[in-house]
């Protein structure tokens, strides 16, 4: 029977919800590209509950105890002697979230002797040593589009906040002001600018799409071409590289993952082959961007806004800077785990645990490594390597509050 280890974030501040805003949520069958939803022989939970928090259990513990396995849940997940350190001894499976991410280092793998299977509720699994799980045979996979088009909607609202100075506007509200120079003294129209997208995969595809109707001029980079049906469609302008996509575009837009060929993508040389009062979006992980540049770039007026949902370390210190710097518009990052994405992770997470245990292969696009290699959409969409380094500054996390 097998030991599962299972991070996921706190439980809201005054505790589990009693009920919620909204009767259900709609059923999403299939994806854009016809990919089907996870598909589980079975749930334990009801749709549309909070699922992603500790005392939500991602709805599994009645599944796993049922067949004689032993499932831990915590948050507790940094610094020495956390409760994942203390679990990871005898652990089969680690299942945890780039939301409140588990780092799977390899100092940490090394003291999983009998780890098996590292498995992402989410998209995204550079919170895992790839290399260290390469090299130990540890099956690393993620629930592929669960929350990509929870995330491109995200995208477009943070474009538009940023363009059109909502944020600082709807503080004006709050603090009894009727300020409209202040609040308009930077507020554009989106419309008309040129709007692009570095990676045109499952998120930054849905992004296009959704911003084709406001009448802006799409581009995007990526390692492999749209189909030119795509292109013309949409009316995109492919760029061989960032740096050109960079130089034209009014707004970028990141959505490629966090592997050792895009970290820190976004650096003071980047920055500045940027049009001056670019904005620029990251949804996709903190690590792409350099910290600190991109606070020097919002100070120096290079960059007119920066938004996203995405930090390195996660959670982010008290004192990590992007929590204080000029015309940001951040969020901690919940882009990928509204209630609608957690029916879907958590269903894909099910799926992938009934195929483990039952001896039944994962879905190819949902394996990330495996059998030694990058596998699925990890062959796609990453490169081998380790993207984990500096990942113990997220300890400090509560500290300095
Ligand atoms: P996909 O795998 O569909 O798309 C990733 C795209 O990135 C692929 O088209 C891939 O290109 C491209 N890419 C990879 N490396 C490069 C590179 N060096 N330069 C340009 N493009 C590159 O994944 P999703 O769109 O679903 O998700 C993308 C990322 O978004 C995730 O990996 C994750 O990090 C992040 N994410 C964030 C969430 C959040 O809650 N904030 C939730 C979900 C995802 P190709 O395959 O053509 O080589």
């Amino acid at each position: 029977m097998a030991k599962i280890v299972c991070v996921l974030y706190d439980d809201p501040i005054d505790g589990y919800p009693q009920s919620y805003a909204r009767d259900g949520i709609p059923e999403i069958k299939a994806y854009p590209d016809g990919q089907t939803a996870p598909s589980p022989k079975a749930i334990d939970f009801r749709p549309g509950e909070l699922l992603g928090s500790v005392s939500g259990e991602l709805g599994l513990r009645q599944y796993l105890e049922s067949q004689g396995h032993t499932l831990v849940v915590t948050a507790d997940k940094d610094g020495e002697n956390s409760r994942l350190d203390r679990e990871l001894h005898d652990a089969e499976i680690v299942i945890s979230q780039p939301f409140w991410p588990a780092y799977l280092t390899a100092e940490r793998i090394a003291r999983a002797p009998k780890l098996k299977l590292a498995l992402t509720a989410g998209i995204g699994s550079d919170h895992v040593d790839l290399q260290a799980a390469i090299d130990r045979n540890i099956t690393v996979a993620e629930i592929t589009y669960c929350n990509s088009i929870s995330v491109a909607e995200h995208v477009v609202m943070m474009i538009l906040g940023l363009v059109r100075n909502y944020i600082p506007a709807y503080q004006w509200v709050v603090k009894g002001g009727w300020n409209i120079a202040d609040c308009v003294a930077c507020s554009y129209d989106l419309e008309g600018m040129a709007v692009g997208t570095v990676a045109a995969g499952r998120i930054g595809l849905a992004v296009l799409r959704r911003l084709k109707p406001f009448d802006v001029n799409l581009h995007y980079t990526d390692r492999h071409r749209l189909p030119e049906a795509v292109e013309k469609e949409l009316n995109l302008t492919w760029h061989a590289n960032i740096e050109s996509l960079a130089e034209v575009c009014d707004v970028i837009t990141l959505n490629c993952p966090l592997h050792p060929e895009t970290e820190h993508m976004i650096d003071d040389a980047m920055l500045a082959k940027m049009k001056r009062g670019a904005y620029l979006i990251n949804t996709a992980r903190g690590k792409l961007c350099d910290r600190d540049a991109i606070v020097r770039a919002l100070e120096s007026g290079q960059l007119a806004g920066y938004a996203g949902d995405v930090w390195f370390p996660q959670p982010a210190p008290g004192d990590h800077p992007w929590r204080s710097m000029p015309h940001h518009g951040m969020t901690p990052h919940i882009s990928g785990t509204s209630l609608s994405a957690q029916t879907r992770y958590a269903a894909g997470v099910r799926e992938v645990l009934e195929c483990y245990f039952e001896g039944r292969p994962i879905r190819n696009e949902y394996l990330v490594v495996d059998g030694g290699k990058l596998a699925g959409v990890g062959a796609h969409s990453y490169s081998a390597g380790n993207a984990t380094a500096g990942s113990e500054d997220a300890a400090r996390f509560g500290k300095n509050r």
